[in-house]
């Protein structure tokens, strides 16, 4: 029997794009709500540049005009975004979908090869980034195709760029705005993506998730449906790239009417800073971050006494750190939501009457409007109480992976149902609880990281013959990734050569998908059709040996 949510179903606009629904719409946007000097908007904590919702939309209508009438910018043609958190990301963002345009995020971390597959994947025509990002992006766009010309800052100053300001001022001299885009007669707003989003899903490399404009409207009516009213300052200090931080910093603030206040860049320091200086009553944060809140000790220094709850998502937190947290804040509740990509952020999460620390181990209860099936290895339906795979069906689960037909059939059923690989059960009270991630994706502080990435990385090293990776638990990172590597016959196993290995992945891929340990095996094991038998690496991991 499939599980349904006990939430009300939400009232889905289907017909309209997020800029019309938070810019345009009588009901839903703010603007039409709330009088100027009620209005929250975007502000950077650092800088404290700010601007309000009717701001946003005045600028983001200037730029979309001069990115349609001076640059070209046509329906359905993806515009990069490769940043640190600004304003200026959801101006841009806001932009591109107000003419029909859809964006693309990617880690400001990533390297030149890293960031050229990402413009590629995505078909990028356009890119925004940083002046810290600069070095890497321009390099990036030449070897995508992209031209200088369309390459923009999305602030600060480099010669021989335009400015997302620049291109403000260039819209706001046109006699006329471009009209805001909207949904062909026949469509829906599930029809059109939006947004697309990098995740490796249950197998293989990183694919191009495509996010419909539906998506993220259902997925914040559904969130908003369990928000308490005191959460009117949000603090952003999650990537704007991820999918946590592109629905639940840039677009639910805009339907709750809530102010974000933007870290450019975390460190403990200024995060508790601002937390202190806007009262913020609730912490959005990723486990490695709330471990940090417990065993840092920079945390005493400051008085947290207004905080209200944390909220913890996109990995596992242990209950060691739950119990330390409770104790540590002892005002304060504690939520979670639990989802993917796929699934334009939650399936499940914790609804108000169950903000208890009692009930911190689980993801909360399932979203509104939304089925799950949690299915055992037999292939039938497990009841209350029983682990099985977690499927879920609503309409925040997205359209499938861009030009990927093959790995949408197989995330996406012909039913409608997400096939999440994690394992999870459900009790009584309709809340989940997640068991295992039984997928090849790896969490590094809770970015997925694909380990089919890394084995072809590593597979073009002439030491290596064969290589298989996964993740191993890390205390502060949650997991990180360790390769097992079978040598080419005549090469020497040890320390060096482990080390050389581990110095060939940090020279060709981004920090946090650095490889932590090599081991080095006489065969991978594999199955018949040469599929590596990842358990039984991940047994052996468990049993604990090590390698170097
Ligand atoms: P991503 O697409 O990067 O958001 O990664 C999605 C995956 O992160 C899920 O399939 C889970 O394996 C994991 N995940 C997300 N939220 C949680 C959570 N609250 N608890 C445990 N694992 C989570």
């Amino acid at each position: 029997m499939p599980f349904k949510s006990l939430q009300n179903d939400i009232l889905l606009p289907r017909d309209i794009t997020t800029w019309q629904w938070l810019f345009e719409h009588p009901t839903y946007s703010p603007i039409a709500r709330f009088p100027e000097h009620e209005l929250g908007g975007y502000l950077n904590a650092f800088t404290k540049e700010q601007l309000n919702w009717r701001q946003v939309k005045e600028v983001a209508t200037h730029l979309s005009t001069a990115l349609v009438k001076k640059y070209g910018l046509r329906e359905g043609e993806t515009v990069a975004l490769f940043s640190q958190n600004t304003i200026w990301y959801p101006v841009a963002m806001h932009a591109t979908l107000r003419v029909g345009g859809r964006i693309s995020g990617a880690s400001p971390a990533y390297n030149v090869e890293e960031m050229t597959y990402a413009l590629q994947t995505a078909d990028a025509k356009f890119l925004m980034t940083h002046p810290s990002s600069m070095a890497v992006a321009a390099e990036a766009a030449k070897s995508a195709g992209i031209p200088e010309k369309n390459i923009f800052l999305l602030e600060g100053e480099l010669a021989g760029y335009t400015t997302v300001k620049d291109l403000i001022e260039m819209g706001k001299k046109e006699s006329q705005q471009v009209p805001c885009w909207t949904i062909p007669k026949g469509k829906t707003n599930f029809d059109v993506c939006g947004f697309l989003s990098f995740s490796s899903g249950t197998t293989g490399l990183p694919k191009a998730v495509m996010i419909a404009h539906q998506n993220v409207i259902a997925q914040c009516l559904q969130i908003m449906q369990i928000t308490p009213r005191d959460l009117t300052q949000i603090l952003a200090v999650l990537p704007s790239f991820h999918i946590t931080g592109l629905v639940h910093a840039l677009h639910l603030p805009a339907l709750i009417n809530a102010k974000v206040i933007m870290l450019p860049a975390f460190d403990m320091k200024s995060m508790l800073d601002t937390v202190v200086e806007y009262h913020i009553k609730e912490m959005l944060l990723v486990p490695p971050i709330l471990i940090r809140m417990v065993r840092d000790p920079i945390v005493d220094k400051y008085d947290l006494s207004h905080l209200r709850r944390f909220s913890s998502g996109a990995a596992p937190l242990s209950e060691e750190i739950i119990q330390l947290l409770k104790k540590k804040f002892p005002q304060t509740g504690f939520k979670q939501g639990y989802g993917m990509t796929e699934s334009c952020s939650c399936i499940t999460a914790h609804p108000p009457e169950f903000y208890d620390y009692k009930y911190a181990h689980a993801v909360g209860t399932i979203c509104a409007s939304t089925t799950v099936k949690i299915m055992k290895e037999d292939g039938t339906e497990a009841g209350v109480g029983e682990p099985g795979e977690i499927w879920a069906k609503g309409p925040q689960i997205v359209m499938g992976y861009l030009n990927n037909e093959k790995a949408t059939r197989e995330t996406f059923d012909a039913d409608g149902f997400l096939h999440t690989g994690d394992s999870g059960s459900i009790d009584e009270q309709g809340v989940i609880t997640i068991v295992d991630r039984l997928k090849e994706m790896i969490k590094v502080k809770g970015i997925g990281v694909a380990p089919a990435e890394l084995e072809d990385l590593l597979l073009g090293h002439d030491k290596v013959e064969d290589v298989a990776v996964l993740g191993i638990n890390d205390d502060y990172s949650g997991e990180v990734p360790k390769a097992y590597v079978v040598l080419k016959p005549g090469q020497k196993e040890g320390q060096e050569v482990g080390r050389e290995l581990i110095k060939y992945v940090k020279e060709k891929k981004v920090r946090y998908k650095v490889v932590k340990e090599i081991e080095f095996i006489d065969v991978i094991p594999k199955s018949a059709s040469g599929k590596i038998l990842r358990r039984v690496l991940r047994d052996k991991s468990r049993s604990g040996e090590h390698g170097v």
